[in-house]
């Protein structure tokens, strides 16, 4: 079944296609029900982000995971995407938030200093009470704004570009650093990102995962970075899995990489031994 997006409501009902109906239907239910009980079946994982100006690891992306209840790993642009079809995003974004913000905060308590990014959706930076969510949340585990990022698409701020724009820029001023995901595959315009708000583009991995094998994927990106730059705005790439695809990025002046090459997707206490490993090493 096709799944299209209605006023909040759950329209995947195309084609008459039952049981995928259904399974949706069901898989909502528990997520939410993960959601309620928060019993360890929903988790966040951290993915590092290295600076290559300075050589530190000092940024890491937040991505959610989710066993469900037959043991199995569910992918989450599948239920993200239903999630957002649902109305559930709105509570579990706050859930994400909510986690970040305690990691933020055991980390720090451990001397670890990261900037955390979560992914957003449209509904999340649209809710009236987004912004006071974010800074009770914030306020509650005495985490500073700015060491938190988040990450939009382009089409996450197209849905309803200017009141999005209005609530980054109130957000900004608060501190929180915001970032365009997934740049490039979009249908923006340069004159658009021109207006946006942000500090950060993060390229999108389908440039860079075979960067070193490809002459065009490398125009695209240099001439991204190169772009980002003259906007004042960092550059990250994600999805980088090698040494030689690190090395162009490095040639081109990216400023941040993330990807497989560096770090897989880890829990947070992971991610604090994985760090002490790491700058023993470098
Ligand atoms: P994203 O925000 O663009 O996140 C980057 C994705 O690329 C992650 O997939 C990450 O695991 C993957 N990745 C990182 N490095 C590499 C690499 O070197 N090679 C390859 N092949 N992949 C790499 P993941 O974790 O499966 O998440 C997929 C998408 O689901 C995310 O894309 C984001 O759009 C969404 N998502 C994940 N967590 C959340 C969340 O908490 N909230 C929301 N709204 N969306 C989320
Ligand atoms: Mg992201
Ligand atoms: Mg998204
Ligand atoms: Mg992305």
């Amino acid at each position: 079944a096709n799944a299209v997006k209605s006023n909040n409501t759950l329209q995947f009902y195309q084609n008459g296609d039952d049981e995928a109906y259904l399974y949706k239907l069901n898989l909502i239910e528990e997520l939410k029900l993960a959601l309620e009980q928060d019993s360890g079946n929903l988790f966040l994982t951290y993915q590092p982000k290295l600076n290559l100006k300075t050589k530190q690891v000092d940024k890491a992306e937040a991505l959610i995971r989710w066993v469900d209840k037959n043991n199995e790993f569910v992918n989450p642009e599948m239920f993200i995407a239903l999630a957002e079809q649902s109305g559930l995003i709105v509570t579990l974004t706050q859930w994400v938030i909510r986690q970040a913000a305690h990691q933020i905060q055991i980390w720090n308590q451990q001397g670890l200093y990261f900037n955390v990014s979560v992914n957003l959706s449209a509904q999340d930076i649209q809710h009236e009470q987004f912004v006071h969510f974010l800074l009770e949340t914030t306020t509650h585990y005495c985490v500073d704004p700015s060491s938190i990022i988040l990450e939009l698409t382009e089409r996450d701020i197209a849905e309803n570009e200017a009141l999005v724009i209005a609530k980054l820029t109130h957000l900004k001023s608060l501190g929180f650093e915001i970032s365009v995901d997934d740049y490039g595959i979009g249908q923006s315009s340069l004159a658009k990102l021109k207006n946006l708000p942000v500090d950060e583009l993060k390229i999108d991995k389908c440039f860079i995962l075979k960067l070193n094998e490809s002459s065009q994927d490398q125009d695209i990106v240099e001439s991204t970075i190169t772009l980002g730059h003259k906007l004042g705005l960092r550059v990250v790439a994600e999805g980088v899995e090698n040494q030689p695809s690190l090395d162009l990025l490095t040639q081109f002046n990216c400023d941040y990489i993330q990807g497989y090459y560096l770090a897989k997707p880890q829990k947070g206490e992971q991610l604090s031994e994985w760090y002490a490993h790491y700058v023993k090493n470098h």
